[in-house]
C-alpha cells in the first residue's frame, strides 16, 4: 500500500483512527438488529444537524454518485424537464445524467472558473423551460469553487419548481450548508470528502415534497429511495446495511459536532485563505476567475507554465506530498490541494506548501 505522509488530495481524504477505529465492529447482522436502526436513526439526526434539515436524511451504501443517480432516478420520469446549472464538470455531468433517464435537460452555462452570478440568467431560464427539478453543485471540487445556494432556493420558491437538486458532496462538514433555509429538496453528500470517513457510503436530506413525488414516480433499483421512506418505521432496509461504514460515518459527524460547525467552518475558511495566500507569493496563479467564489474546502491551481502536472506531481510525491491532479478538459492545467476534513489542518498545510514552494522552482 503506497502512504503519504502528507496527504492533500481533494477525497478520499485521510481518516483519522478514531473514525477508523469506530468501524471496528465484528457483530453487525444489520438487517435483524434493533441496535443497527437505533445507529440508524442517531447517525440521521447528526448528518441533519450538519446539513442543517429537520427533513430525513437517507444512507446507502456506496460513494456520493450513487446517492447523485439515485436522487434523480427516484424522482424523475423520461420526458421530464430537468434545468442544469453549471460551473463546472460535476455540474455539466448533470445534464448527461439527467438525459441518460430520458428527461429533456438544458443548461445554463457558465465558464468553469465561474460561480453563479446573473441571476437574472437563471430566472428566464426557469421562466421559460419550466423545469421539474433545477440542479447545481454547491462546491465543485475539480474548479476549486462554492456557488451560492441561497438565490437559486428563492427562485425555485418563486417559480414553484418541484425540485432543487444540490450536490454538497465536497461541501458538506467544511461548509455551512443551509439546507432546509435554501429549499434544497435534495441535499446530496458522500462519507469520503469534508467528514473523512472511508469512501463506502453516501447520504441526502431529503424533503417532504420530494418524498412525494418520490412515491409518484415509484423508481424501484438498487440505488432507489423509496424504500428508505419507510426503513426506520418497519425496520426494514432493502438490501443488508453496512454497518460499520454507518459507523464510522457517525464518528466522523459526532467529531465534527463535538468540534461545533461554526469552528468547523471557520477552520476551513482560515486554512483555505492561507494556501491561496501562499500560492499566491510563489508566484503561481489560482484558477478561480476574478469574482468567483474560491472554495473553502479545497483550492485550484494553475499548473506552471513549462512544467508538465506529471513531472510536478512526481516531485511532490518523491517528498511524501500528494495532490490531486484533474479531469476532463482541466486534466493536467489545474491541480488541487484538497485542505477539507482533517486536512483542513493549519500545520499540514503549511508543510505542503514549503514542498510545493520548493517543487516549482526550476
Ligand atoms: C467527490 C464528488 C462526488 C462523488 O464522487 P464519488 O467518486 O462517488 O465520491 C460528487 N460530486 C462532487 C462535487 C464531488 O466532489
Amino acid at each position: 500500500m503506497k502512504t503519504y505522509r502528507v496527504p492533500m488530495v481533494p477525497g478520499p481524504t485521510s481518516v483519522s483512527r478514531e473514525v477508523l477505529e469506530a468501524g471496528a465492529v465484528d457483530f453487525a447482522s444489520a438487517d435483524l438488529e434493533q441496535e443497527y436502526v437505533e445507529l440508524y436513526v442517531a447517525r440521521g439526526e447528526a448528518l441533519g444537524e450538519v446539513v442543517q434539515t429537520k427533513h430525513d436524511v437517507v444512507i446507502q451504501t456506496g460513494e456520493g454518485m450513487l446517492a447523485l443517480w439515485g436522487a434523480m432516478k427516484s424522482s424523475l420520469r423520461a420526458g421530464d424537464r430537468v434545468l442544469v446549472l453549471s460551473t463546472g464538470l460535476f455540474g455539466s455531468g448533470m445534464a448527461d445524467m439527467a438525459r441518460a433517464i430520458g428527461c429533456e435537460a438544458r443548461t445554463v452555462e457558465y465558464g468553469y472558473d465561474e460561480t453563479l452570478k446573473n441571476f437574472g440568467r437563471i430566472e428566464e431560464a426557469i421562466r421559460e423551460f419550466r423545469p421539474k427539478m433545477i440542479t447545481m453543485v454547491q462546491n465543485e471540487t475539480p474548479s476549486g469553487t462554492m456557488n451560492p445556494v441561497a438565490e437559486v432556493g428563492e427562485l425555485k420558491v418563486k417559480y414553484r419548481v418541484p425540485l432543487l437538486y444540490v450536490d454538497a458532496v465536497s461541501g458538506i462538514g467544511g461548509s455551512d450548508v443551509r439546507t432546509d433555509e435554501w429549499h434544497v429538496d435534495f441535499c446530496l453528500g458522500g462519507s469520503q470528502k469534508c467528514l473523512s470517513a472511508p469512501a463506502s457510503m453516501s447520504f441526502l436530506a431529503v424533503s417532504e415534497e420530494a418524498w412525494g413525488i418520490v412515491e409518484e414516480v415509484g423508481y424501484a433499483g438498487y440505488d432507489a429511495l423509496l424504500p428508505f421512506r419507510t426503513a426506520v418505521r418497519d425496520a426494514y432496509f432493502p438490501y443488508t446495511p453496512y454497518w460499520q461504514g454507518t459507523a464510522q460515518l457517525y464518528k466522523a459527524c459526532r467529531l465534527l459536532l463535538e468540534e461545533g460547525l461554526e469552528h468547523v467552518v471557520a477552520r476551513h475558511e482560515r486554512v483555505a485563505a492561507y494556501c491561496r495566500e501562499r500560492v499566491r507569493e510563489m508566484g503561481l496563479r489560482l484558477y478561480p476567475a476574478e469574482g468567483a467564489v474560491a472554495s473553502p474546502t479545497v483550492t485550484a491551481v494553475y499548473v506552471p507554465e513549462g512544467m508538465a502536472w506529471k513531472e510536478l506531481d512526481a516531485r511532490l510525491r518523491q517528498e511524501g506530498v500528494a495532490m490531486g491532479g484533474n479531469y476532463g478538459c482541466l486534466a493536467g492545467k489545474v491541480f488541487r490541494i484538497g485542505h477539507m476534513g482533517t486536512q483542513a489542518n493549519l500545520n499540514r498545510v503549511k508543510e505542503a506548501l514549503d514542498v510545493l514552494e520548493v517543487a516549482v522552482r526550476r
